[in-house]
Parts: C-alpha cells; sequence; structure tokens
C-alpha cells in the first residue's frame, strides 16, 4: 500500500512540472527541486501512513493473537502478604519467581523447576479468572503467600535470605530461566485450568485425589514414583497422650491403661486408601480421617504408621504432604533421569494437557 500511493503522487506532480508552458523545458530548470518535492511527499505520506497502519493494525493483531490477560505485563495477580497484613499487586511472571523459589529447592534441576512453574502458573490463573468469586481467606486477594491456604511465595529480600547472598544471583536466575521458558503455558483438562496439587514428597506412589479430599478428579489418580530423590522420606515423631487429646479433642488420658491390649486398641485403622495409606482411624472412641490425624498432629504425611508405648504414640512417617498431584521429589528424580518437564507433568497429571496461551486464542 505505501509504495503504491507514494509512486502515484510522484506521477502527478512530474506530469505537473514537465508541461512546458513558456517555452522552458521545466524538467532542464528544476530537476532537483521536482525531484526533491516529490521525494519529500512520498516520505511523508509513507511515514503517515506507515504510523496509521502501526497504531491501528498492532493492537489489532495482537487483541487476536493474544488474549489480554495472559498477554506479558497485564496479568497481574492480587497477593496477600500474611506478615504485612496488606494486598499487593504484582506481574503475573514475577509472582511465580517467588513461589518457584519458595515452594522448590533451586538446586533442583531445570525441568523440575519448568514443571513447578507451569503448575505454579495454573494455580494463579484458576484463582485469577474466578475473580468473580470472593477468596474466602483473604478478600480483594487473589493469593496469598502461606502454603497452608495454597502456594507459598517469597520475597527476593526472602529469597536472598533462603539462599544467602552468595547463591543468591545464580539461583534467582535459574529459576527465572523456568518460568521464563515456560511462558504462558498451563495444564488444562478439556479446556479448562486444572487444579493442579502437588506435595514435597509421595514415599514412592501418589494418592488418588478421594482418598485425600473426598472428591474425585480426573487428572488427580494415583501414579508410580519411580525416581523419589526425598533424602530422608521416612522420619518419626512421638506424642503423649496427652498431646493427642489436646490436638484431637479426644479424652485417652481419661482412660486407665489396664493392660496392653487396651492400650493397642486406642488406634485402630478402620480403611485404607487404594495405596494403602490409612483412610480412616478410631482413635479412642471416635472416628478421624487420616487427613484430620495429619493436619492436628502435623504430621509429615498420611503414609504413616504407629507404634504405641506406654502413655506415647510413635508416629513413623514416608514421604511429605498429602500425596496428591505433583510430586517435587519425584519431578526432580525424573528430571535427575532425562525427562523433560512435559513429560513430568503429563505423569503426574494424568489426562491433563498443556497449552500455551500466548499461542491459542
Ligand atoms: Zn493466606
Ligand atoms: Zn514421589
Amino acid at each position: 500500500m505505501y509504495p503504491a500511493v507514494g509512486w502515484v503522487s510522484s506521477r502527478h506532480s512530474n506530469r505537473g512540472h514537465s508541461s512546458d508552458l513558456i517555452g522552458i523545458p521545466v524538467r532542464e530548470v528544476c530537476p532537483r527541486s521536482a525531484k526533491g518535492v516529490s521525494f519529500v511527499r512520498r516520505l511523508f505520506t509513507g511515514t503517515t501512513l506507515l504510523i496509521i497502519a502501526l497504531v491501528v493494525g498492532i493492537p489489532f493483531l495482537l487483541s487476536r493473537q493474544i488474549p489480554a490477560r495472559f498477554f506479558p505485563g497485564v496479568t497481574v495477580v492480587r497477593l496477600y502478604l500474611h506478615q504485612e497484613n496488606k494486598v499487593v499487586h504484582m506481574q503475573l511472571e514475577d509472582y511465580l519467581v517467588g513461589v518457584v523459589g519458595a515452594e522448590m529447592p533451586a538446586e533442583f534441576p531445570p525441568d523440575a523447576l519448568k514443571a513447578q512453574a507451569v503448575a505454579a502458573r495454573t494455580y494463579v490463573l484458576k484463582r485469577i479468572n474466578a475473580a468473580g468469586v470472593d477468596n474466602t481467606l483473604h478478600a480483594g486477594a487473589d493469593v496469598c503467600d502461606d502454603h497452608r491456604h495454597g502456594q507459598a511465595w517469597l520475597s527476593r529480600e526472602g529469597l536472598k535470605k533462603r539462599w544467602g547472598t552468595v547463591r543468591y544471583y545464580s539461583y534467582y536466575y535459574k529459576v527465572k530461566k523456568a518460568v521464563d521458558e515456560t511462558r504462558g503455558q498451563v495444564l488444562v483438562y478439556q479446556g479448562e485450568l486444572i487444579e493442579p496439587a502437588y506435595h514435597a514428597s509421595c514415599g514412592g506412589r501418589t494418592e488418588d485425589s478421594e482418598d485425600v479430599w473426598k472428591y474425585q478428579v480426573p487428572y488427580l489418580k494415583s501414579v508410580t514414583c519411580p525416581y523419589d530423590a526425598d533424602p530422608n522420606p521416612v522420619q518419626t515423631v512421638s506424642y503423649s497422650y496427652e498431646q493427642v487429646d489436646q490436638a484431637l479433642g479426644t479424652s485417652l488420658t481419661a482412660i486407665p491403661a489396664s493392660g496392653q491390649e487396651k492400650i493397642t486398641a486406642d488406634f485402630k485403622l478402620v480403611e485404607k486408601t487404594g495405596t494403602g495409606r490409612p483412610k480412616v482411624l478410631l482413635i479412642g472412641n471416635r472416628q478421624f480421617p487420616a487427613v484430620a490425624v495429619r493436619d492436628q498432629l502435623g504430621l509429615r504425611s498420611t503414609r504413616f504408621t504407629w507404634n504405641i508405648e506406654g502413655d506415647t504414640v510413635t508416629f513413623t512417617t514416608t514421604g511429605y504432604g498429602h500425596g496428591v498431584g505433583l510430586c517435587q521429589y519425584g519431578a526432580k528424580g525424573l528430571a535427575d533421569h532425562g525427562y523433560d518437564y512435559r513429560i513430568i507433568l503429563g505423569h503426574y497429571y494424568s489426562n491433563a494437557e498443556i497449552i500455551d496461551t500466548q499461542k491459542s486464542k
């Protein structure tokens, strides 16, 4: 369009000047100025059209190719900070560096960090997209920085404290690279953003969601975790009956310990999950979901056994976290064995797929 218009206008100007009305061939007198005017006009017309094309065209093209809410720099996360008791706004990708740095050791291989970045991005976008639904914990925020309410987040100062000044820059850029290289990528199931549950280590096999949260989710199914790299998966912790009573509201201390048979009956396994973890326990005379026992007693996972001596119960836990979805130490193990983050995510979120929100509409 631009060269065609320029060419037409130059023909007009030349025609005017080349007509020899007073006997002097104009071409001989002012060929330079005629060419100069023509050039300036062409330049002016061309530049004007180019500016119009850019002003009108670029936003049009962008709006067609990239949904505004996913456009880099436009997606804003409203983050509630617990310690400061306030909501701050920040760009999505900045927020994600703080999440990946808080949720996963930066020593982990790049593909584990990328898997974490995609899961974290999916988590927060699901909440941002549900902006019409109020955050019941923190009104006016999409997410907070407490892992117990969702996913952890650390400021740059927090990351510096965690990593130390010497390693801060290399770790920061390693984590940022994982976020940047997966920019726009999220997990979906049947076109909807998934609920990307993740945990530290599963102890060899992840859990079906319905065994932990009572609802069945097609992409949160139990899978084996072949290379779970948790260096200390098995740990023990002991509680007195008094502590158990305080945490669970039971009355074990009120029951006279009249012999071994009586004592072992204080903790009974009522039901197991599909993977063999305790699901429901009878403690004293009350039933508890294993998830509640874990929460109230602060156990590392629901993959636990127990042993009672006197009025002390000792739990032996394997793994860390609820065991559903992505296993972070498992992701590390898979990445160490050469698996790409896409394969890692496909393994733990079976049936879900990764889409690039910056490429799709
Ligand atoms: Zn919170
Ligand atoms: Zn695992």
